[in-house]
């Protein structure tokens, strides 16, 4: 089994051991480990309540009239036309839905096929780090090399400072992927930041890629499309999707949207990978996006505001416990160092939790180069959701409460 770009994968996500063992990922074990100890599993990020009732009853109808058939490659005209709708009322964007927005099987998809329709060996992809971990995999089956922006811990929550972005750009970039609101750290990128990114993106004609999935998941923050920054529309593809917005993980509803140049060249790659997906959830997900009645606006912004007392509630908890939590900004996720407990690194503390505290977490190096600088960084960082029902997340707390005081099992 030596051939094939699954190892470059696999190696590129810390999973191929020297003697070409596969090992399973952290989210497995973790995910294993809840399942084992009946531990409050905190480490996988969707949401235990299902979105709005009005939505699932636009998919039902969509099933029950009969569009079950593969929808057009570039997605239904009105989830085309609710994206481009959706763009002009948040952030003042123009969109052509016609020839500026390719509807995908999630975000996922559309970040695998970006990253392979514009990148290749000789490239250099830049990211954020840590990194939502599909990045890497796309980027290892594209043949580009990956390089990263560190984001570093600050009393004003993970920064990127000017001298980390420049020193990531090369003559050899060809894309630079931007996420924010970010996962893990629940960071939202200023506009000053955005504007570092930006002017090293222009300065090597690089093409911007933005992952914007938690785009109305933020708090006491604003989401900055990059698309709306000076020169920034004309060289970047934006992507974002359903699951998180709208609390529909399982649906799979992603779209992007960029010049017409760039979205042809990713249509092309995308018609052979999926073809189409979703169809009856993209009928959903449109009325979501136009919001004609005002609806769907009035459960984002309840859910942000429920998320943001949520997160609260963990921070406050992770705080008594011994945890020094970073206060996301945005996103479900909160990432909290855990030096404070007596361990240097967050995988020995992630094992240990579901048995000290009832509670299962996933450890930040997950998204880090494995042996990199940003992983020694954050060594000791442990990432929590707080995308679960109140009385779970006060379970949570109850089990951490147990820590506090105590020091390290064992010694
Ligand atoms: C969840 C998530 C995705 C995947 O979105 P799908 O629409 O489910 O494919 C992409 N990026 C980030 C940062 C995420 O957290």
């Amino acid at each position: 089994m030596s051939h094939g770009h699954w190892t470059d994968v696999a190696r590129a996500v810390g999973l191929l051991a020297p003697d070409g063992a596969v090992s399973s990922t952290i989210f497995a074990e973790m995910s294993a480990l809840a399942t084992r100890t009946g531990a409050v599993n905190l480490g996988q990020g969707f949401p235990d309540v299902d979105g709005p009732a009005h939505l699932k009853a636009a998919a039902i109808a969509a099933i029950e009239r009969g569009d079950n058939q593969y929808p057009p490659g570039a997605g239904i005209p009105a989830l085309l036309d609710a994206v481009a709708t959706h763009q002009r009322r948040c952030y003042g964007l123009e969109v052509d839905p016609a020839t500026e927005v390719l509807v995908t099987a999630g975000a996922t998809e559309a970040l695998a096929a970006t990253i392979l329709a514009l990148a290749g060996p000789g490239d250099e992809v830049v990211t954020l780090e840590p990194f939502y971990d599909s990045y890497t995999a796309a980027i290892a089956l594209s043949g580009a090399t990956h390089r990263t922006i560190p984001l570093r811990p600050t009393p004003e929550g993970f920064r990127l400072e000017a001298a980390d972005v420049e020193a990531a750009f090369s003559p050899r970039t060809r894309l630079a992927l931007v996420n924010s609101p970010h996962n893990p750290t629940g960071t939202v990128l200023t506009a000053d930041e955005l504007s570092l990114i930006a002017r090293a993106a222009i300065a090597h004609d690089a093409v911007v890629v933005t992952d914007e999935v938690y785009e109305h998941l933020t708090y006491d923050a604003q989401h900055v499309p990059m698309a709306t920054l000076p020169g920034m529309a004309e060289r970047t593809v934006t992507i974002s999707s359903a699951g998180k917005t709208f609390s529909f993980t399982g649906w799979k509803v992603g779209w992007l949207h960029g010049p017409a140049e760039l979205v042809t060249a990713v249509r092309t790659v995308k018609q052979f990978l999926t073809y189409v997906a979703s169809g009856p959830f993209q009928h959903a997900v449109a009325v979501g996006l136009a919001d004609e009645d005002g609806r769907t606006g009035e459960y984002v912004t309840g859910l942000a505001r429920s998320l943001q007392e949520r997160r609260d509630l963990l921070c406050g908890a992770l705080t008594e416990a011994g945890f020094a939590p970073v206060v996301p900004r945005g996103t479900y996720f909160v990432v909290a160092d855990g030096a404070g407990l007596g361990y240097e690194d967050a995988v020995d503390l992630c094992r240990d939790l579901p048995k000290r505290a009832g509670v299962v977490a996933i450890p930040v190096t997950a998204f880090c180069t494995p042996g990199g600088e940003v992983a020694r960084q954050l060594r000791a960082y442990v990432r929590f959701t707080y995308v679960k029902h109140e009385a779970t997340l006060e379970q949570a707390a109850r089990g951490l409460a147990r820590l506090g005081g105590q020091g390290r099992l064992g010694g």
